[in-house]
């Protein structure tokens, strides 16, 4: 027997559940990419994509996932031979650096490990060091998505002004924006990338970047600047420049609906939201590690990620086992282990469009797992997470 009729709940970082909202906004023909709706739409969309950033510096759309907006943001702002230093605290800022290695920038990384999150003091004795300068842009995320920490951005941003370097501060918020706090200029971020299909709930195929006054000024020399990803000519008047060709019109049509839903939602009250639901799961996950099975990979509590949390299993237990039966006898699909925690974890994701019954249902999806399984875990992980709901919405 199995019991996934019904609606299958998507809980993986990335891509995350649409509203139909948005689905049914992109349900229509397409339009002229010259219609005043569609240029509309698009000035529309970057006013409110440099909302979300916090900023008043440029925005960039680019019809590309993420990767594409980590190539957008290197190509726009470094030359060939520059150095970077890459803030490693998982999978996806040393990711970053590998598009700068093959750009041809020297790529330095700063390791660090797997279940904590960047030390700004570490940030700060190795800038100290680099009198002459050599490092041009510090790439770090705000959310590893692999490994489910968050990273201090105005603490790194403060340790960078400490050591007196004056390298760009890039952020690569994809698995963070709308889902915490995120404010490009009041923390010094110099430039800052995002994309559709996450915090958004828009579907992939959409990514932005936002650039500062000091990004705007060294995209002046820059040589690393290609055809298509250039600031340069998506600034200028002509409209097919702005995505470098054809208007990406329905993911626009979408992205503007989920947009609409956010702001009017209000972005204080969408950050609460993913706050109460994150710490669900984390009280669910706290009351299984009980047990010496399951465990938190990120070990400090104020650094995991209100977007993503990654559950550990002791070596003796398969987090695919757990994937595989949420997967095929219960509908919900969770995220895997990655990097180095392939086969040693899995993910669940918490971000987007998502209500309690959802965030419940996947938490009790992977308890009924865990029975199943005969799998070692504390019981009563649904009525902390429950509980804590109740407490929070009590009127
Ligand atoms: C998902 C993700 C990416 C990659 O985005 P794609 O759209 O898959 O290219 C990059 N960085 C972070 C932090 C992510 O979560």
């Amino acid at each position: 027997m199995n019991l996934r009729n019904g609606r299958e709940f998507l809980a993986i970082p990335g891509p995350t559940n649409v509203p139909d909202a948005v689905l049914q906004a992109m349900h229509r023909p397409a339009v002229d990419i010259y219609s005043g709706e569609m240029v509309d739409i698009t000035d529309s969309c970057q006013a409110d994509i440099g909302k979300i950033f916090g900023t008043e510096g440029r925005i960039y759309l680019y019809a590309a996932n993420g990767h594409g907006a980590w190539e957008a943001a290197l190509t726009n702002v470094l030359s060939r031979g520059e150095t970077v230093l890459v803030l490693s605290s998982g999978r996806f800022a040393t990711g970053w650096g590998e598009v700068a290695a093959v750009l041809g920038c020297h790529v330095k990384t700063l390791s660090g490990n797997w279940r904590t999150p960047v030390d700004p003091v570490a940030v700060e004795d190795y800038l100290r060091k680099d009198v002459a300068g050599r490092i041009k842009a510090v790439l770090v995320v705000q959310v590893d998505t692999a490994s489910g920490v968050v990273n201090d951005i105005p603490a790194i941003r403060k340790a960078m002004d400490a050591a007196g370097h004056n390298a760009l501060l890039m952020v690569d918020a994809i698995a963070s924006l709308a889902t915490m706090a995120f404010e490009m200029d009041a923390w010094g971020v110099d430039v800052a990338i995002s994309g559709s299909q996450k915090g958004l709930m828009t579907p992939p195929g959409l990514s932005f970047v936002a650039s500062g006054k000091r990004g705007a000024k060294v995209h002046a020399k820059a040589n690393l600047r290609t055809y298509y990803w250039d600031w340069t000519e998506r600034d200028g008047a002509l409209y097919y420049k702005k995505f470098c060709g054809t208007t990406p019109v329905h993911l626009m049509f979408g992205l503007r609906k989920a947009l609409d839903l956010l702001l009017e939602e209000g972005l204080e009250n969408v950050v609460e939201r993913h706050v109460v639901l994150a710490d669900a799961v984390r009280r669910a996950v706290g009351v299984w590690s009980e047990s010496q099975a399951i465990s938190f990979n990120i070990v400090k509590p104020s650094a995991r990620a209100n977007s993503v949390t990654t559950v550990l299993l002791a070596d003796e237990y398969d987090p695919k086992a757990i994937q595989e039966f949420c997967r095929t006898r219960l509908g919900v699909i969770l995220g895997g282990g990655l990097g180095e925690l392939s086969g040693k974890a899995f993910r669940i994701a918490h971000m987007g469009h998502l209500n309690a019954p959802m965030v419940l249902g996947t938490l009790g999806a992977v308890e009924s797992a865990l029975q199943a399984l005969a799998i070692p875990h504390g019981s009563g992980g649904i009525q902390a997470a429950t509980d804590w709901i109740g407490k929070c919405l009590a009127v």
